[in-house]
């Protein structure tokens, strides 16, 4: 059968799906589900099946546009953030372009990347954490994508970096927010900038993973370039009701799991510490953790119903690592108990 070349080197991504009884590798919120978008699905009306959603999500734009402060122009959704920021690469890049991102970060940036036909450039975090500045900006890339807090380490990119970048990118910067919510600042206001947009997801604070809602925010021809990549029906009208009756009447129920998960992360934290582990400074709701053989650790892990994400040969000195999601303190001590007793 004929392929597209480009493909033929190309492995699927697979992330860990181990069917295990606790199940803290994909930083979703295990707090249970937003009470409005639960009673939006009990009802939901069988026209909502037959028919089309309404093109291009205008009540979800509406919510966005509600729940961030700008104005519905300055928002474009898709399914899930993934498919915003493959969206976003379409939209603003030609097949041989060039992105940069920080290494590491979220590893389906150099899976689009691969898809679209784009060069890419990783550039190693500093051993602060913080981003590279000088560093993105000497590989001309035409888009720039940072991820704060970042995906896997947790960590965040200072404003005065983020500012610095933004400044003086040749191109689009592309901010990754999918766990503003969990960190202490979010920087949601530099999507005025005419040459940024931030992304955001329904997946992580507001528990609707599998409903697959993502957003961005950013200028309104900005968004208008992405609107064209991403075709109208994106989001399935279910989806769409969900996450409008989420962002419209749940963000207190939002909030209170988002303190319950970072009570939880700080007690995580402090016992990996008293194991004489090495977390790095998370603001998202899941820790990294340094461990020397982090994957066989993580395989025996799963022997023993437990499903964290591991990590080899990280740069930026992390090294081996694991990053554990943060959940009900219950289910969090099955996992250290495992952790306990395989590492
Ligand atoms: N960005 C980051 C940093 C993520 O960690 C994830 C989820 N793993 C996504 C985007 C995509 O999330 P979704 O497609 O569910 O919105």
């Amino acid at each position: 059968m004929p392929s597209r070349a480009s493909y033929r080197d190309i492995p699927l991504y697979s992330p860990s799906k181990a069917r295990c009884q606790v199940d803290l590798s994909d930083n979703t919120n295990l707090f249970g589900m937003p009470p409005a978008a639960e009673r939006v699905l009990r009802e939901a009306a069988v026209p909502l099946v037959t028919r089309y959603p309404v093109g291009y999500s205008p009540d979800l734009r509406d919510a966005v546009a509600h729940y961030t402060g700008v104005d519905t122009a300055c928002v474009t959704t898709g399914c899930g953030s993934d498919d915003v920021i493959d969206s976003t690469l379409r939209a603003f890049l030609e097949p041989g372009d060039l992105i940069a991102f920080p290494a590491p970060t979220f590893v389906m940036m150099s899976y689009f990347a691969k898809v679209n036909g784009l060069r890419y450039a990783p550039v190693t975090l500093r051993p602060d954490f913080d981003i590279d500045v000088e560093g993105l900006l000497a590989t001309q890339a035409k888009l720039i994508y940072v991820c704060s807090p970042n995906n896997p380490t947790g960590t965040v990119a200072s404003r005065a970096a983020l500012e610095q970048l933004i400044e003086r990118a040749p191109g689009i910067v592309l901010l990754d927010e999918a766990y503003a919510e969990f960190a202490r600042e979010s920087h949601l206001d530099l999507a005025r900038r005419p040459n940024v947009l931030v992304s955001r997801t329904m997946s992580k604070a507001f528990g609707l993973a599998s409903m697959r809602v993502g957003y961005a925010v950013g200028s309104p021809s900005l968004v208008a370039e992405v609107e064209k990549a991403r075709g109208p029906y994106k989001v399935t009208a279910l989806s769409e009701r969900m996450a409008v009756a989420a962002l419209r009447e749940d963000v207190a129920w939002m909030r209170a799991k988002v303190a319950e998960s970072l009570a939880v992360r700080e007690r995580l934290v402090a016992e990996l510490s008293r194991m004489g582990l090495t977390c790095l400074p998370t603001e998202a709701n899941f820790v990294m953790v340094k461990l020397r053989g982090a994957l066989e650790v993580a395989e025996r892990m799963r022997a023993r119903d437990v499903n964290v994400r591991a990590f080899a040969g990280l740069p930026a000195g992390i090294g081996d690592a694991l990053r554990i999601g943060c959940g009900p303190w219950d289910v969090i001590q099955t996992a250290l108990d495992a952790l306990r007793e395989e590492r």
